[in-house]
């Protein structure tokens, strides 16, 4: 019979390990709560939700709803189990998380093929190993990694500019340009006029900010943190002086606006998030403010007065690796071949993606699945963590249509386009596993 260590019973780990156990398989399930806590989690149960009860919108013309879907043709664990703990949240599948925690936490504990083992794991056991220790891995195995991969492969903090839909900037306001005309036009570039910059930056100061954690606030002071400037958010670069942003990641040297041939007070450049170009990065623009004040300020940018967000800023605690660099096509470790990663310490960010990576992990070890249809969301999270982004590093990816390959003849309206990318994906994924549709659909 075959048997595998699973480091971690989070949410990525939990997936794994039921997955892994229904296959026939021996799994040591090592988990160090409640002995060792982490910085977020407060109980002992396998499977807790750190912060929000939401796993995100089940709707279809949602990445995150899409995800979902494409999740359950695969025959996900922890997604039925989550539906049977659901609390009224509108199209959102939330959960009541002490109950989801208990429940997955009894099937494990029940399950014959499952040994749990509560204890800190500070080396990599011989044999065949899933990771899955999370964005708060402790200090030890992330120490281990640190002398198997290399220092510079290892990401301790997440800062993440707002990702927005191309289809709802303003191209008459906005223009590709590179500095200086040196290179390629790569960037689109939102020129600001004095005024408009200055609205900007007041906006900014005043914008109210989500409460740091106080590992975050050690972070943000400074301490102990070398490469905290370059993930410093655009409000506290603000908050150093009214014209530090133009001096800094909005100068507007070299980005004369084509049409006028006009000088701009200040730029805010956009770089593509994919090679369509369906989604573009706000440069810079990595904050901690709320969303829904992110949605207000950022739209006061000039061509992004009706920017659709397909993820919002957030700068926190994470673990992670560099998975572009580091791991092989089965998500195994170039380093240890017998060694997969599962869960945000793959570089996916956001309950629902980690729990999918686990479903995904399990899969391919088992010889199942060695690669998805590139139309849909699992598909291209998993092809994500394999791509090198040229002329950036590596960061967390969430589920969003931004990922999805274009359609080929797009309607003009946002909703049936979004309709559309839906239904190639959920009818791709369908075709590909067609047995395992048919399970889903019979319940
Ligand atoms: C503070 C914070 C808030 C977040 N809020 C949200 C949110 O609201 N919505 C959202 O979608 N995502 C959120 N995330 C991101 C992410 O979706 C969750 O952290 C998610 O739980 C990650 O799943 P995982 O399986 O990778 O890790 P986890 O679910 O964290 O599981 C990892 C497990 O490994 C254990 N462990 C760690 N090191 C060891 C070791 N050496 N030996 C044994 N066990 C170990 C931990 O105790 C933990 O139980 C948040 C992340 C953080 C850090």
């Amino acid at each position: 019979m075959s048997e595998i260590s699973i480091i971690g019973a989070g949410l990525s780990g939990s997936e794994a390990a039921l997955q892994l156990a229904a296959r026939g398989y021996k799994v040591k399930l090592y988990e160090m709560r409640p002995e060792r806590q982490t910085e977020a989690h407060q109980t002992g149960h396998l499977a807790e939700l750190v912060c929000s009860n939401s796993l995100k919108s089940t709707r279809l013309d949602t990445g995150s709803g899409l995800l979902k879907a494409e999740m359950q043709i695969l025959s996900c664990k922890l997604l039925p189990i989550a539906h049977s703990c659901k609390v009224p949240a509108g199209h959102a599948l939330a959960v009541d998380r002490a109950l989801f925690a208990a429940k997955v936490t009894a099937e494990i504990d029940s399950n014959p093929q499952i040994q749990l083992i509560r204890r800190e794991v500070t080396e990599l056991p011989e044999g065949k190993v899933i990771l899955a220790t999370g964005p708060l891995s402790s200090d030890a195995i992330m120490h281990h990694l640190q002398q198997l991969l290399g220092e510079d492969h290892l990401f301790f903090f997440d800062a993440i500019a707002p990702i927005i839909d191309t289809d709802s900037i303003d191209m008459d306001k906005v223009y590709a340009k590179a500095r200086y005309d040196k290179g390629e036009p790569d960037y689109l570039n939102c020129a600001f006029e004095r005024d408009e910059y200055y609205r900007f930056v007041d906006a900014l100061l005043e914008g109210e900010k989500h409460e740091a954690h106080e590992f975050e606030n050690a972070f943000f002071s400074g301490k102990n943190f070398n490469f905290y400037e370059n993930c410093m958010p655009i409000e506290e670069l603000a908050r150093r002086g009214k014209d530090t942003l133009r001096h800094g990641v909005m100068r507007p040297m070299g980005l004369e606006i084509p049409a006028t041939g006009k000088k701009a007070y200040a730029v805010l450049q956009l770089r593509a998030e994919n090679q369509d170009r369906t989604a573009y990065n706000l440069v810079g623009g990595q904050t901690m403010l709320r969303y829904p004040e992110q949605k207000r300020i950022f739209k006061l940018i000039p061509g992004l007065e009706n920017a659709e967000f397909l993820r919002y800023g957030s700068i926190h605690r994470n673990s992670y690796l560099n998975s572009p660099l580091i791991l092989n096509e089965n998500l195994s470790l170039k380093a240890r071949e017998d060694v997969w990663i599962a869960g945000q310490l793959s570089g996916v960010e956001g309950y629902v993606e980690c729990i999918a990576t686990g479903m995904l992990v399990a899969a391919i070890i088992a010889g199942e699945l060695s690669s998805l249809p590139e139309h849909t969301v699992l598909g291209q999270l998993w092809r994500r963590l394999l791509s090198v982004q040229p002329k950036q590093s590596f960061s967390p990816v969430n589920a969003n249509f931004g990922l999805l390959p274009a359609l080929a003849a797009p309607p003009r309206d946002k909703k049936l386009k979004r309709q559309m990318l839906s239904e190639r994906s959920i009818q791709t994924m369908r075709s590909a596993f067609p047995e395992a549709s048919e399970q889903t659909e019979s319940g």
